[in-house]
Formats: structure tokens, C-alpha cells, sequence
């Protein structure tokens, strides 16, 4: 579903309540790709899931779960042979819609004269299946920033505008998941085409679908599905509640963005800024960091340049340079950049959080720095008498 589109979604009517098998799923893969969708879901790859095209359902990681924690991932394979019992893998929809590297023009010296040539391939239309809640946030997260302002990404509109997203509920959460604390999951929030919550039981394994747009609903009746059941409701509902029961971490109730402009002088940030090795990895998986830099490359004959759009990050220490130096010289400064952004001055820029609890930044942090730790002792220091314990450097 659309940007604009997702403004005015309303809930599924319960008579769009559909239940489907395995072949339901198969047969939802083929349907979009006859409709000339790049169908992206999860697979097993390089001891990952992670997210690639798809030309069949079987590619989907059936019987594959994960463990996750600070610093650490692993496949662990799964008895009921589930599909998407399994939280947010190294990669977000992020790099699909926001490319990493993007040619922005070319300029080529022909016979004394400058020939700029800029990229006009029409992008794929993306199928994006097995949406987690927490990354369809994302997306509304990323949308705002890219195309809410004067100024829209020609290239982030360009992908976003055509694709269908299809969720699927989280009923299995990582021990680095906290979506509850953020509001984002597990179940779905609207903006999907379709959403589908997953049972895998001695009944069978099936599908508990439902459209949230005509496209979705059309798509929806050219599978093998029957009327929802009472039971299969009930089982995929209680599915998705104990998933928030079992959520592996939470943020500190507090005020966040209160808590982040409170706490710029905490010796936490010193404490976190000796851990933390500035490689930028938590901003590379987030979901919704967004920044980018311009990289020009010319070649040897000098009659040819090229200017790249690539991702950057607020740990580089070129990010804050400015006449003179980085402005964000200390790795203290730029670890709190990034907090003190995804937790409170997001609110400011954005209207929301910059962060939806995806626990990526800390599964792929190489020494397990956690957010949420982070926060409960921002949050604990706060309570416990800042005056007394600050000691920090301003
Ligand atoms: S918090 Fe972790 S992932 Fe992020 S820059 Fe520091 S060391 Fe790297
Ligand atoms: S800050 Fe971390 S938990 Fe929050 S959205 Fe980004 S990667 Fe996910």
C-alpha cells in the first residue's frame, strides 16, 4: 500500500477473513509474479535469513527459527516447520526502497563538450512478503522522512509508490525484540495490502490472511482460501498476544524524548562511548536511519565522472565535518548523535520516534551494546540524583 494511500486505510471487514494452507502460500507467490511483482521475502542464506527475490514459496525458510541476543545470531532449526517464527533478520526493507548506493548522473567529455547523463530505468514494482509490524512502522517512518517534506526522494518514491506489502504477525519474538514498549507490534498497525498471522499446530499448519486494500482483497481471491474459522482466529490471535508476553526487552517507562534532553551531560555517555568502537553497523541495519553522502569518482582519462548517493553514518567522523573538523569529534558525542536522534529529536523533525524496536542495532552491534540498556540507565541516573553523580565532561 501507498503512502498516501495508508492515510486512509481503515481496518479488514471480518467477512475478508481468509484461511489458507502452504499451497495458499504457493499459490500467492505465483499470483504475484504473474501480476509482474519482484516478489522479496525471507530465505535461508549464508547461515542468515535474510531477504532476497523469490521465484517460489519454497524458498521461504520453512522449519527455520533464530536465537538472537547482544552481538549474537544463529539459526536454530524449528520442529513445527514454521515459516516466519522467526524475528528481524540482519536486514530491514530499508536497502529495497533506499538503496545504498545510488548514480545520481554521469558526465562524459565529448569533443570539448560536457555530456551529463542521469539513470532513468523504471524500478522493479516490489512485493514485499513477510513484513514484520515493527518494519511496516518502519516503512511509515521512512515515508515521512522521504516523501513528507518539500523536498521528496525521486528515488525512494519511485519504489515505494508501486509496492504491496503482505505482514505477517510476529508470533515468535527475539530475546533483542522490544516492539511492545514501542507500540509497533506485534500485531500489525494498518498500511499492509495483506496480513497474515501463522499456525503451525496438530490442526495444520495455515494461514489467517486479511486485506487492508482493493489490490490486496483482489489478490486475496485468487487463492486457495476458504472463510476464516472461529478457532484459527482464536489460535493465531492468542499466538500473537503471548508473543508480547514473551517480548525479550523493553524500553524504561518514561517519557523518552523528555529523557534524551535530560540527560546530555550523563557520565553514561562516557561509559557507553568506551564500548563502542563508532563502526556505524547499528545505523547500517536500523530501519530508518536514512543518511546519505556524495561520493564523485572520475576515471583515468579524466573524461569521465560519475556522482554516487550512498549511505552514510552519524558515526563516520566525516559525518560533522565542518570548515575546520568533525563537530562530533569524541565517540561519546556521536553515540549520543544517535540516540539522542532515534529516541527524542526524531520528535521534533519527524513528529514520532525514530526508533521501532526492531533490537537490530542490537544483535549486529560487534560488542552488544543495547539501546534499551542504554536507556534504563540514562533513566536509572535520572531518578537516582543526576547533581549528585555527574561527573561528565560537558
Ligand atoms: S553502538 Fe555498536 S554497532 Fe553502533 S557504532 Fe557503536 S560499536 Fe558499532
Ligand atoms: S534504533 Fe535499533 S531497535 Fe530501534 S529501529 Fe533502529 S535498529 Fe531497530
Amino acid at each position: 500500500m501507498s503512502a498516501d494511500a495508508e492515510m486512509n486505510s481503515s481496518p479488514p471487514a471480518e467477512s475478508d477473513s481468509q484461511v489458507m494452507g502452504k499451497d495458499g502460500m504457493a499459490a500467492l507467490v505465483e499470483v504475484l509474479l504473474r501480476r509482474g511483482f519482484t516478489v522479496v521475502g525471507p530465505t535461508v542464506r549464508d547461515g542468515a535469513i535474510v531477504l532476497a527475490e523469490l521465484r517460489s514459496a519454497d524458498e521461504l525458510p520453512y522449519g527455520w527459527g533464530v536465537e538472537l541476543d547482544a552481538g549474537r545470531y544463529r539459526l536454530r532449526e524449528r520442529a513445527d516447520g514454521a515459516a516466519f517464527a522467526n524475528a528481524a533478520g540482519p536486514q530491514s526493507w530499508k536497502p529495497f526502497l533506499h538503496p545504498p548506493r545510488v548514480r545520481e548522473w554521469s558526465a562524459d567529455r565529448l569533443k570539448g563538450e560536457l555530456v551529463l547523463t542521469t539513470d532513468h530505468t523504471a524500478p522493479p514494482r516490489y512485493a514485499f512478503l513477510g513484513v514484520r509490524p515493527c518494519d511496516l512502522r518502519a516503512i511509515a517512518i521512512q515515508d515521512r522522512v522521504m516523501t513528507g517534506g518539500v523536498y521528496r526522494d525521486p528515488v525512494y518514491e519511485g519504489r515505494r509508490s508501486g509496492a504491496l506489502l503482505i505482514v505477517v504477525e510476529c508470533t515468535e519474538p527475539g530475546a533483542t525484540c522490544f516492539c511492545v514498549s514501542m507500540g509497533t507490534g506485534p500485531a500489525s498497525g494498518p498500511g499492509y495490502d495483506l496480513v497474515m498471522t501463522e499456525v503451525a499446530d496438530e490442526d495444520g499448519h495455515r494461514f489467517w490472511v486479511r486485506s487492508g486494500s482493493g489490490e490486496g482483497a483482489e489478490i486475496l481471491a485468487e487463492l486457495p482460501a476458504r472463510p476464516a474459522d472461529p478457532e484459527t482466529r482464536e489460535v493465531a490471535r492468542a499466538g500473537v498476544t503471548a508473543a508480547a508476553d514473551r517480548m525479550g526487552r523493553t524500553m524504561p517507562e518514561a517519557d523518552l524524548r523528555e529523557l534524551m534532553a535530560g540527560t546530555l551531560d550523563a557520565p553514561r555517555w562516557d561509559d557507553v562511548a568506551g564500548r563502542c568502537l563508532t563502526c556505524g553497523n547499528c545505523t547500517m541495519v536500523c530501519p530508518t536511519c536514512f543518511c546519505t553522502t556524495s561520493e564523485d569518482v572520475t576515471d583515468l582519462t579524466g573524461d569521465h565522472a560519475e556522482r554516487w548517493r550512498v549511505w552514510d553514518s552519524c558515526f563516520d567522523l566525516d559525518f560533522s565535518h565542518l570548515h575546520g573538523g568533525p563537530v562530533r569529534a569524541s565517540s561519546r558525542s556521536r553515540y549520543r548523535q544517535w540516540m539522542t536522534h532515534k529516541l527524542g529529536t526524531w520528535y521534533d523533525q519527524f513528529g514520532s520516534s525514530g526508533c521501532v524496536g526492531c533490537g537490530r542495532c542490537i544483535v549486529w552491534c560487534p560488542v552488544g551494546i543495547d539501546i534499551t540498556e542504554e536507556a534504563a540507565a540514562l533513566h536509572d541516573w535520572t531518578r537516582s540524583g543526576p547533581s549528585a553523580s555527574n561527573e561528565a565532561a560537558p
